[in-house]
């Protein structure tokens, strides 16, 4: 067979195998394996290589949508010294990601503004680039999506779904009271994952008031039992950090002096 025919096989057959990346790089990787001198082995190592990098890549952009983090940020971004009630072992502990092994819940209490959503979308960033599926979803949206679901007759479905990611960010529990249908939702969605894999929540609300969220305590009491079952709390206080920049920068301002650039 001639080299040509050859030539047009190979990428007829990476083309069938769906492998672009490496279709895409084989005639410059014939060339650099005849001016290099490469053996077979060698060339074959570079070219699936390279299919190996864009099948990675391909896949964290996948797990990167999917995710639907809200902010870019990351655990390193935290201001640790603006926030002394935050245990910073406890947060690089927490980046380790071990907490996932053994379906720890992670609870975020504190008042508007003191770093919690940014702490939960780190560990979050965190388990995305460790190749981990995560979600993200505020309460508001998690219960109307079941809302929705159980009138379109798409109830397992969803539940199924919330079950599945590796850890699932439920922000902002208790900004909004839950009526009776969304607190079930959000009851199984605990449920199910309960020492199975680990949620990280964030509410306004110390785990005391927990009953005025819920219209029913009991649901309320069942819900704290499997979540701080096996937990790490984090009961933030001391102001919002917006408020604490605007702050710095009127008394500066008032001072006349021109203030540091704070976001
Ligand atoms: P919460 O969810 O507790 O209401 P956020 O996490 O949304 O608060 O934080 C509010 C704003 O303040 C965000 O822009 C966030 O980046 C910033 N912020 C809060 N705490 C810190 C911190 N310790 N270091 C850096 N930025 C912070
Ligand atoms: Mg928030």
């Amino acid at each position: 067979m001639s080299e040509s025919c050859t030539y047009q096989e190979l990428r007829s057959h990476l083309a069938y195998l769906r492998l672009s990346a490496a279709a895409e790089a084989l005639p410059g990787e014939l060339d650099h394996a005849r001016t290099n001198d490469l053996g077979h082995s060698e060339f074959l190592a570079r070219l699936l290589e390279i299919e190996v990098a864009a099948t990675e890549s391909r896949r964290r952009a996948g797990l990167e949508r999917f995710a639907s983090l809200p902010s870019p940020w990351r655990l390193s971004d935290f201001d640790f010294s603006a926030q002394p009630s935050v245990d910073k072992k406890l947060v690089d502990e927490l980046g380790t990601l071990r907490f996932l092994d053994d379906a720890t819940n992670v609870l975020l209490i504190g008042p508007p503004g003191v770093g919690k959503t940014m702490l939960a979308v780190g560990l979050a960033r965190a388990s995305i680039d460790a190749g981990y599926r995560t979600y993200y979803t505020t309460a508001a949206d998690l219960v109307a999506r079941c809302h929705r679901a159980a009138l379109e007759g798409r109830w397992a479905t969803t539940m199924r779904f919330f079950a599945g990611p590796r850890l699932l960010v439920i922000d902002e529990v208790g900004y909004l009271p839950l009526q009776s249908e969304a607190a079930a939702a959000l009851f199984q969605v605990i449920t199910q994952r309960y020492l199975k894999s680990s949620i990280v929540m964030t509410t306004n609300l110390g785990v005391s008031s927990w009953g005025k969220i819920f219209d029913d305590p009991m649901v309320a009491a069942a819900m704290l039992d499997r979540l701080l079952h096996r937990s790490v709390v984090f009961n933030i206080d001391g102001e919002s950090y917006r408020m604490r920049s605007h702050r710095a920068r009127s008394e500066a301002l008032r001072k006349g002096v021109t203030p540091a650039t704070q976001q």
